[in-house]
């Protein structure tokens, strides 16, 4: 962010011409080290462009992209011509705000200059005395208020306080407004009654722009001894206009507005209620700016050098922000957009500016004078990669083994959805015909799945599907939208996405599992209208081609339909793979996006244990795999017929083994695999499988089902774990920069102590006297693990829990290093090598190029898990390794030698992890581990276990 500083400012300089003027600046910026010497020829050369003269006596040199190469900082410096430069033949200036910026920082600059640029401030910057002045001058520009529809929203649904505090920060954050943190200065005792059920709160840091927005609830809930239907959530800037905010104050004061409150629903008569700018319903085209650097003066001088050539009104927004005249220079720089940014045009009907949209869309597309890779082109890039893929198709490609196994199908290949569509339509009646004929063609389609299917569940979807679709409800609602001009797809969309958030909000749990159905069906109806072709699902068992898959896309997988997956990112210790591992679905991640365009149908033959996949395998190759695969089995066969025997090394050493758990109703399969335990019960995984957040009966009866099956065996339960890749619907966490390093697992509860204690107190309701273990996941700190111990100990006083150890995961390298002074406190560590492992290495876990390189085997994750163990032996505590590690063949070994207590992982792979701890002798892994410590690297570690043990 910038700042402008005093010292940045240089008072009375003098220049003949620009030339000279242009050098006085380089000058300053090569003093302060900003840039090199040549970085003035940047200066003249973007000046011989166009000149960079602003409005109101200032200019704005900076240098062009090439220059960028000089720039040592970026920073900006100001100086004072009192008696004037004439830039551009006709301008004088006497401020130039001199720009050394290596990205698109300025366009934060020209933000803060065209407040001031809205005022005539000429003759003060040419006679101000001194640098605080000229600072005073450009920053005291009050701001205006922005309030619009796109920052009111209605019929929201809420149960506490909380939601409509937190509908409010996000319509501010949408649109930049406010910054991350402004949601933690909006504490609910601020709240102050306007009248009845009218409420505001106001707020003054992390404000980027002083804005309100306004939620109104679908209905009214208590609050402090009254009740709460609307909020007036007010972001304060000390540079507000005073005057506008009580404008707007007084106006809420009214009476009658009360009244007229509660009889609006729509946004857009609640907008011209409190005299919020509107939408017109213009026509529209929308356009994604693909100029690198934003939309910065020059691009936005040809930008209105074009709208200016129409009569006709034109406005434009950046993504659905504010809409202001794209004929106005300072208008356009102030909205400061950058590249990616999408610009709404809207054009004021029956004039010329309507025809001038196309044209006006063209030249955004074309760069406004800039040289820009069209972002479209980057997709038809994409596609001509097709052919290319299509011709190496004989090569056999790789990604990372994600989960073990072989298996070959026709290639059923699911892309992002990104339906493209205009906001407004241009004919009423054809929109609704074009929306009549997209849900007669999926009932169509509907009806002939029915006819075809025959498993009565599957039936019975598709008819619950075409009863949505017959909902006159539905139809009258969406008409309604499209008299407001909105376009067939727009209005279809917004409809389906507010009825299936008011399903997903339903307290019964059924019910609000239908929001799934109806956002399928809607997207179903919307791939109609935007003539997307919906891949045909194959009719064997096929091999499933994603981006990537969320843990909770897997778990919805019918394994009998899946036989392989392949994806374009992701990692092998992400939590979709471990989610396919558990399934026993052969998958590999991480292969780059060049798979999604493998052509739908073609036979793919993939080797989850080596990471290889090949497109259009020969008949020898699947005749091998095939092979193979039954080797594997017989292997797993035999294997399967002891799993219920103990672990026990050729020397007699016993292990513990135990299943990873991420469905309550997996703890029989587990059982039957031979788990002695469960060691790992991943709860942020039994939270997703519920649309929201299972209360504390509906936990108890879960956890006691996973303990009544386990039959006296111990179950380890980890407690909420969600962030980094876990994110829950129904529990936002506010966007991050590093959501590994961010607001997860314990760090989340403890900030949320009622979701914790609601959690604990399930699980020591549902344990009666069978063993329990409780432990929290991302503890790095010891205050950490003190102050989640204390919350438990606060249940514990209420329900008495007699069969309880506490421990912690270590999976952050500070908690292993600490481990002497945590094992004094705790019952009992399991190591969580995923995490251990990525944040050891610094390697994200999901990282689609770097994750394969994150091996749990580099000898310093072994130190610490040394450490850890050594640690926790000294107090007589067990250590467990619950991570991918666990199962890792080369792995296992190691760990043993390291003295690990228990092995915890999928409960596919027990039998297999058994039988081979039957075949070890404990002194060799001892003395392997000690050489397997003073290895340089993972690689060398797998080497030197290879050699030994094969
Ligand atoms: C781990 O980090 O190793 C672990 C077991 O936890 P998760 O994979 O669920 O983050
Ligand atoms: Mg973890």
């Amino acid at each position: 962010m910038f700042v402008l500083e005093p010292q940045h400012v240089h008072m009375n300089q003098s220049a003949k011409d620009k030339a000279e003027a242009l050098e006085c600046l380089a000058n300053i910026l090569v003093q302060d080290q900003l840039v090199k010497a040549d970085y003035l020829s940047g200066l003249h050369a973007r000046e011989a462009q166009s000149a960079t003269y602003l409005g109101q006596g200032i200019a704005i040199p900076h240098g062009t992209p090439q220059s960028r190469e000089f720039i040592l900082e970026t920073g900006i410096r100001l100086a004072h011509f009192p008696k004037g430069v004439v830039w551009d033949g006709e301008n004088t200036v006497y401020l130039a705000v001199v720009i050394a910026a290596k990205s698109d920082e300025h366009l934060q600059v020209l933000q803060i200059l065209t407040r001031a640029l809205s005022q005539d401030v000429s003759d003060q910057v040419q006679h101000a005395k001194n640098a605080a002045q000229i600072i005073e001058i450009l920053q005291a520009q009050p701001e205006t208020l922005v309030l619009h529809e796109n920052l009111i929203e209605t019929q929201i649904q809420v149960t506490d306080i909380d939601d409509f505090l937190w509908s409010a920060n996000k319509l501010l954050k949408q649109q930049k407004l406010v910054e991350a943190g402004f949601i933690s200065q909006l504490d609910p005792k601020n709240l102050i009654q306007i009248q009845d059920t009218l409420w505001s709160i106001s707020a003054k840091n992390y404000v980027s722009q002083s804005a309100v927005s306004i939620v109104k609830a679908d209905q009214t809930i208590d609050f402090k001894n009254g009740q709460i239907q609307t909020l007036i959530c007010i972001a304060q800037h000390e540079q507000l206009d005073y005057q506008q905010l009580q404008r707007l104050l007084d106006l809420l004061f009214q009476p009658q507005i009360q009244q007229q409150l509660n009889d609006q629903h729509n946004r857009q008569d609640i907008a011209k209620l409190v005299g919020a700018e509107t939408i017109p319903d213009w026509p529209s085209q929308r356009i994604v700016l693909a100029n690198a650097h934003g939309l910065h003066a020059r691009p936005a001088t040809q930008l209105v050098n074009i709208t200016k050539t129409y009569q006709g009104e034109i406005r434009v927004a950046v993504d659905d922000g504010q809409f202001i005249s794209a004929k106005s220079l300072t208008k356009l720089l102030a909205m400061g957009c950058k590249y990616g940014q999408t610009l709404t045009f809207i054009a004021e009907p029956d004039t010329d500016a309507v025809e001038g949209l196309s044209k006006i869309i063209q030249a955004v597309q074309q760069g406004l004078g800039e040289e820009v890779e069209a972002i479209e082109h980057k997709i038809d890039s994409q596609q001509t990669n097709t052919l290319e893929f299509e011709e190496e198709i004989t090569t056999p490609t790789t990604g990372i083994p994600a989960s073990t196994g072989l298996a070959f199908g026709p290639a059923h290949v699911i892309k992002p959805k990104h339906f493209q569509y205009e906001r407004f339509g241009n004919n009423v009646k054809a929109e609704k015909e074009k929306l009549e004929i997209a849900l007669h063609s999926v009932k169509n389609t509907l009806h002939q799945l029915i006819a075809k299917t025959e498993a009565n569940e599957i039936k019975q979807i598709f008819m619950a599907h075409l009863e949505m679709l017959d909902d006159p409800d539905l139809i009258q609602q969406v008409h309604q939208s499209l008299n407001q001009n909105l376009s067939a797809p727009a209005a279809w969309h917004q409809y389906i996405e507010k009825a299936a958030q008011a399903q997903a909000a339903l307290p019964d749990r059924l019910l609000a599992e239908r929001a799934a159905d109806l956002r399928d069906i809607g997207d179903k109806v919307l791939a109609v209208l935007c003539n997307e072709v919906a891949a045909q699902e194959p009719e064997q068992p096929y091999i499933l081609i994603m981006h990537d898959v969320g843990p909770s896309d897997v778990a919805r997988l019918n394994k009998d339909r899946v036989a392989g997956i392949l994806t374009a990112v992701g990692g092998a210790s992400a939590h979709s793979a471990i989610v396919a591992r558990a399934l026993g679905i052969p998958a590999i991640v991480g292969a780059s996006d060049a798979v999604l365009n493998i052509t739908p149908h073609t036979t793919v033959l993939i080797n989850g244990d080596t990471g290889a996949f090949e497109i259009n395998p020969s008949q020898a190759q699947i005749d091998d795999a095939i092979q193979e695969r039954e080797l594997q089995q017989q292997r797993r066969h035999e294997a399967e017929q002891h799993c219920h025997e103990p672990a026990i090394t050729l020397d007699q050493h016993q292990v513990e083994v135990a299943a990873n758990l991420g469905k309550i109703l997996d703890t029989e399969k587990a059982v039957n695999y031979g788990a002695e335990a469960i060691g790992l019960l991943r709860t942020e995984l039994v939270f997703m499988a519920h649309r929201q957040a299972p209360d504390e009966d509906v936990q108890e009866k879960e956890y006691r089902h996973v303990l009544d099956t386990l039959a006296g065996r111990p179950l380890v339960v980890r407690t909420l774990d969600v962030g980094g890749d876990k994110p829950l619907p129904y529990l936002p966490i506010d966007a991050e920069e590093n959501p590994f390093l961010g607001v997860r697992g314990i760090r989340l509860t403890l900030r949320k102590p009622q979701l914790l204690r609601q959690q604990l107190t399930a699980l020591v309701r549902a344990a009666d006297d069978r063993p329990l273990r409780i432990m929290f996941p991302m503890v790095g700190r010891i205050e950490e693990w003190r102050a989640a111990k204390a919350i438990l100990d606060e249940v514990l006083l209420k329900h008495p829990c007699p069969n309880l150890e506490v421990g912690i995961m270590i999976e952050v390298p500070s908690a292993a290093l600490i481990a002497p002074l945590l094992a004094k406190e705790v019952d009992f560590f399991s190591i969580g090598t995923n995490d251990l492992t990525q944040y050891t290495l610094a390697i994200d876990r999901g990282h689609p190029v770097l994750s394969g390189e994150a091996d749990g085997l580099h000898p310093s994750i072994l130190m610490l898990i040394d450490q850890t163990v050594r640690a926790a032996h000294a107090q007589q505590k067990w250590v467990g390794v619950c991570g991918e590690l666990a199962a890792d063949p080369k792995a296992v070994p190691v760990l043993l030698g390291l003295g690990v207590d228990e092995l915890s992982m999928s409960a596919s792979s027990i039998p297999l992890v058994k039988a081979q701890i039957r075949q070890l002798n404990f002194a060799d892994c001892q003395q392997l581990a000690q050489q397997a410590l003073k290895c340089e690297s993972a690689f060398a570690v797998r080497s030197f276990v290879e050699q030994t043990h094969g």
